[in-house]
């Protein structure tokens, strides 16, 4: 018997089951040909801003250029050192360089994969400016320590929140902690466009409106013809707006069925590592992530078997052709190294059903029962 293919996110049952809804707001836009900064943008920010329980909300073109305009709204400039965990998706570390900076990795934590704090601490220095804890696979980075170091040391902490819309840092939501957080609408991530799209979230009303007035060529609210400053087009597009504002509403729902998911993951599989989920910690399962030595065997026997994985990631930035620059040779990150081994990425979206995960679950029990 042949088997059916499972995917490792699946776009396309979830604009099943959101089609008209979606046809006709897109339509909507389109009718109305008003393509840029239209009433969907406006609308999204808010909607978005009290999603994430905070003040402010601002649409970019991507989750890079959020990183990268929160970096330069907040006040980096050249020469600035940013500290960055060396395990994470290379926008972290580019946006800090698009800003003019100086990136600093740092190796992450055992268990939560997430940024090192005592390793943190190690690289901080009088051009140290900020940190960017990245908020991994949707599980919050340990905000409280690295706040506390940020407010002694008088440097900036921007969220990387791209993998993480909804989670939950002690019962507050994400956005709330540090100067601002980056998200990404990639079409695959929790909240996902149908294209490139992202946004900063801020309680700082400075914040805000200079990451506004960067992303709009320069332009202060209201302004058409002066340029502030000379800022950038990195403008949130307003079908992508339109789009999100209706998968925003499903979006709790989406985030209850991903962490459902997880925990069936977790009460099957056996003989790998199941993500650790810290006391402080909504975690939101963009990725479902398990770890084993077996890793490269099992990743080919569940391909072999229909069902598709990924690895986040495979190469540590470190090593990463792009910072041959930085000279950090191997060994250099020891943890992210051994867990971009052993890690691997199993299916993972709101619409997998029960017995899908049961397939999952038994096809990798069956690998690593027989290696043993
Ligand atoms: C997706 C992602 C980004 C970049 O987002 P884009 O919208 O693709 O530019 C940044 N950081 C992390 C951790 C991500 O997963």
């Amino acid at each position: 018997m042949l088997l059916e293919k499972i995917n490792f996110v699946d776009l396309k049952k979830q604009y099943a089951s959101i089609k008209d809804e979606m046809d006709s707001a897109v339509r909507d836009v389109i009718d109305k040909t008003r393509f840029i900064m239209g009433e969907n943008i406006s609308r999204f920010q808010e909607e978005f801003s009290g999603f994430c329980q905070v003040k402010h909300s601002v649409g970019t073109s991507s989750g890079t250029s959020a990183l990268q305009i929160a970096l330069t709204a907040c006040g980096i400039k050249n020469g600035d050192e940013i500290i960055v965990p060396v395990n994470t998706f290379i926008a972290t570390a580019e946006a800090v360089t698009l800003a003019g900076a100086k990136v600093k990795f740092a190796d992450v934590d055992d268990k939560t994969y997430n940024i090192d704090i005592e390793k943190t601490k190690e690289l901080i220095n009088p051009k140290t400016k900020a940190i960017i804890p990245v908020h991994l696979y949707g599980q919050p980075a340990d905000m409280k320590p690295i706040l506390e170091l940020a407010e002694e040391h008088d440097i900036k902490v921007i969220g990387d929140a791209c993998q993480a819309h909804a989670s939950e840092y002690n019962g507050k939501g994400i956005a709330t902690f540090g100067d601002a957080s980056c998200f990404s609408f990639f079409p695959g991530k929790n909240l996902g466009a149908y294209g490139d799209a992202g946004a900063i979230a801020t309680n700082d009303c400075e914040i805000s409106e200079k990451a506004a007035m960067i992303l709009n060529h320069g332009r202060k609210k209201g302004d058409k013809y002066i340029h502030t400053v000379e800022g950038s087009n990195q403008r949130l597009d307003e079908i992508q707006a339109a789009v999100l504002r209706v998968k925003l509403r499903y979006l709790d729902d989406w985030t209850k069925k991903r962490i459902a998911h997880a925990k069936l993951y977790n009460e099957l599989i056996e003989g790998a590592t199941t993500p650790f989920e810290a006391s402080y910690s909504k975690h939101v399962y963009h990725l479902y992530v398990i770890r084993t030595k077996k890793r490269d065997g099992l990743q080919k026997h569940l391909n072999d078997n229909g069902i598709f994985t990924g690895i986040h990631y495979p190469v540590p930035l470190h090593l990463q052709p792009a910072y041959g620059y930085l000279k950090k040779v191997e060994g250099s990150f020891p943890v992210a190294e051994r867990l971009s081994k052993e890690i691997l990425s199993l299916p993972m979206f709101p619409e997998l059903t029960r017995e899908e995960i049961e397939r999952v679950a038994e096809c990798t029990n069956d690998f690593l029962k027989n290696e043993n």
